[in-house]
């Protein structure tokens, strides 16, 4: 097989990373940039602009796949609507091609590191897999009989936004109780922060990091916190289960990349809500590609494209 290089391209809110990336998932010339979203639309295309031009040249590349975090339309190569980067109907997929000469797709971020895992990592060779980020908020992805499941608007699933507390804390979507207002990196800094505030607890840590630290250190004030925050992820998790029975569930993203206990013990955790049927064959898995596994999906779209359209 003659080699296939696809550049790959993981535009986030925080930085934009990219590799050159080959038919068997192998990255190249990984580097990452500041997005500096707030300069505006037309300032980080062309800084994605100059950040192409560097592998042009490189390796013979037959097309660019990108990830992004937004809402997508992927047959028209548009981003409809990211919160992260302040886009509103961005056509980034003309715009590149236009400037490059080359082909790009474009898929959703979460996505992205979905199909990233399923070819490429822990999520290989699995046919029915749920992959969930967890960062900031929570991404979530599913793949059903090899296939992404995008639901009716080609946008779903938002997991993250699954209701686990009636009238529970504001969500950044407008709604209250939301999965990810109970687990999300953001959800936990933000309850510390408050407990700390109200002079219920006298700990202060204010990063996430701090927060796993005195978690490690024993601080019985921020166990009681994050036995409390486990307890809903295995709920959330279990949910998931229930309705879509997975062979595997791939978690990544900072919280869990931070290893800091929060998936020691967990599957078991999910068992306990799980219905009886799906308790034996269901794994839970860390993500393998880490960082780099939205740039390896959206190179996916090339280099798994058979598969695909299946
Ligand atoms: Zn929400």
């Amino acid at each position: 097989m003659e080699d296939n290089y696809i550049l790959g391209l993981d535009i986030g809110g925080t930085s934009i990373k990219a590799g050159i990336v080959n038919q068997w998932g192998g990255i190249k010339s990984f580097q990452t940039i500041p997005t500096n979203s707030h300069q505006g639309p037309d300032h980080v295309l062309a800084a994605i602009n100059t950040l192409i031009q560097s592998y042009q040249g490189q390796k013979l590349i037959n097309g660019i796949g990108i990830a992004l975090a937004g809402s997508i339309d992927n047959k028209a190569g548009v981003c409809i609507y990211s919160p992260n980067l302040n886009w509103r109907n961005i056509a980034i997929g003309k715009i590149i091609e236009e400037s490059t000469g080359l082909e790009v797709r474009l898929i959703n971020d979460a996505n992205a590191a979905c199909l990233g895992e399923y070819f490429f990592g822990a999520g290989r060779n699995q046919n029915n897999i749920i992959c969930i980020i967890i960062g900031t908020g929570i991404g979530s992805a599913i793949i059903l009989d090899n296939k992404l499941f995008t639901g009716n608007s080609g946008l779903a699933p938002e997991a993250g936004h699954m209701v686990l507390i009636k009238d529970g804390p504001q969500c950044s979507c407008g709604g209250k109780g939301c999965w990810e207002t109970l687990v999300s990196a953001s959800a936990i800094v933000k309850r510390v922060a408050e407990k700390s505030k109200s002079g219920t607890y006298t700990i202060s840590p204010h990063t996430i990091q701090d927060i796993f630290k005195a978690w490690q250190a024993g601080d019985c004030q921020v166990v009681k916190i994050m036995t409390e925050v486990k307890e809903y992820l295995a709920l959330g998790l279990a949910n998931l289960v229930n309705i879509f029975d997975p062979e595997c569930i791939v978690l990544g993203g900072g919280i869990i990349e931070l290893d800091s206990g929060l998936t020691e013990g967990l599957e078991d955790m999910v068992k306990e809500f799980v219905f009886p049927s799906f308790k034996d064959t269901l794994l839970i898995r860390k993500a393998e590609l880490g960082n780099k596994a939205g740039l390896v999906g959206g190179a996916s779209l090339f280099l798994k494209e058979s598969e695909l359209n299946e």
